[in-house]
């Protein structure tokens, strides 16, 4: 970054210390993954000076012959992967995939029917400061107190009780398969529209190794950043004109000025990269990397959340080991190790200091790690926990996790 380093050398340098981090660190939030070069290369192009307000064939500024051509390039190779009839790729979020899916077709005060943020669900399904617990009426579903598992009756219930406008399937923190087909029948029980919100499992659908929701749920939102590995960014999917037309006009002009183009075209790269055969290999190896993470760590005696994980993440709960999550990231942060506090199903201790870790393997499988290194990992991991007061054993870690992550380069191949 010769340029920037000229013009604005102490955001160059941070950018700089940043790499290194990623570089010599174990990555393992779930919601996280490392984007290509190509990804980046689109994503840090000129493309970032244009507006191209509206839709391909309908903008509303001149210059926008080639845009068109991207946009449409996204578009078409998100419904190949999904198999979706309408596509929208200008959501510059998961959250406001979601604001613009609930804002068009919902009114204010229509009961929303969401898992609860305790139990896995995401702040734009329904929290209090959020704009969709601001303007509409959530009940939360739960999972089940001695599964920790979605129980599918037990949601039913609920929906014929609160008789909701929209239900939510999805969720930020949930180890398990979602049955989408569940979700459909309940929904078309009570008349209720139903969004699919597949931000984390997105990737894992694309591959054939989740059952999907498309055909089923009314709108499928995602992510683009999570398992998917592209860019930071959003889209909605939907079975028929009329719903995407109504899409296409909250999203544009409802809440979004003009599109980020750059991040368009590093959509489109990332979606042909989930095209590429080789993609459906790295989600495989993902879900073993994660059973093998998930299984030393049993191994040592930790409690799983629900026991165990079908998807690319699982929950630790840390009382197994007389531990709360603050201190427990904070130490694993030390010796390099990044992973995120989170609440665990009817937990005990308060969302600033819960009691669960949660941990994903999109990251490190994208660096090429396989199972031995999850075995490692989990060692790693161990020691610190055994001994997060303890300074000289925390650098001592450090220095392992610094030689596991260079001998799987990241970026400097
Ligand atoms: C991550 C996530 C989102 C939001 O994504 P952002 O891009 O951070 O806004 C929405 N829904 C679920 C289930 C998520 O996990």
């Amino acid at each position: 970054m010769s340029y920037l380093s000229s013009i604005d050398p102490e955001m160059a340098s941070l950018i700089d210390q940043e790499a290194i981090r990623q570089e010599e660190g174990l990555e393992l939030i779930a919601s996280e993954n490392y984007t290509s070069k190509a990804v980046m290369e689109a994503n840090g192009s000129v493309l970032t000076n244009k507006y191209a307000e509206g839709y391909p064939g309908r903008r509303y500024y001149e210059g926008c012959g080639l845009y068109d051509t991207m946009e449409d390039m996204a578009r078409n190779r998100l419904k190949e992967i999904f198999g979706a009839k309408f596509v929208n790729v200008q959501p510059h979020s998961g959250a406001q995939a979601n604001m613009a899916v609930e804002m068009a077709f919902l009114n204010a005060g229509d009961t929303i029917l969401s898992l609860d943020l305790d139990h896995g669900g995401h702040l734009s399904h329904g929290h209090k400061l959020n704009y969709s617990g601001r303007n509409f009426n959530i009940v939360g579903y739960k999972v089940n107190p001695d599964t920790e598992q979605l129980d599918y009756d037990a949601i039913a219930q609920l929906a014929r009780e609160c008789k909701p406008q929209l239900i939510i399937a999805g969720a930020s923190a949930y180890p398990r398969t979602i049955d989408f087909e569940k979700f459909g029948n309940i929904a078309k029980e009570v008349g209720a529209l139903l969004m699919a919100d597949i931000a984390h499992i997105a990737g894992l659908v694309a591959a054939g190794l989740h059952n999907s929701p498309i055909g089923i749920a009314d709108f499928v939102t995602s992510t683009t950043h999570k398992t998917l590995r592209g860019p930071r960014g959003g889209v909605i999917m939907c079975n028929t004109l009329e719903h995407h037309k109504k899409i296409n006009s909250l999203v544009f002009p409802g809440i979004q000025g003009g599109p980020l183009m750059h991040t368009i075209a590093a959509k489109a790269v990332a979606f042909k990269e989930v095209l590429d055969p080789s993609y459906k290999q790295y989600q495989k190896q993902v879900l073993l990397n994660c059973q093998a993470l998930l299984g030393a760590l049993k191994d040592k005696g930790y409690r799983i959340v629900s026991g165990g994980s079908d998807n690319h993440l699982f929950l630790l709960d840390l009382a197994s080991k007389g531990l709360q999550g603050k201190e427990a990231s904070h130490a694993l942060e030390e010796a390099g190790i990044t992973t995120n506090m989170n609440l665990i199903p009817y937990d005990k201790n308060p969302a600033m200091n819960p009691s669960g870790l949660r941990m994903g393997t999109p990251a490190l499988t994208t660096r090429g790690m396989k199972e031995p290194q999850m075995v490692k990992t989990a060692e790693l991991i161990d020691k610190v926990l055994n001994n997060i007061d303890n300074e000289d054993i925390i650098k001592e870690v450090k220095t392992e996790v610094i030689k596991l992550a260079k001998e799987f380069p990241l970026y400097n191949k």
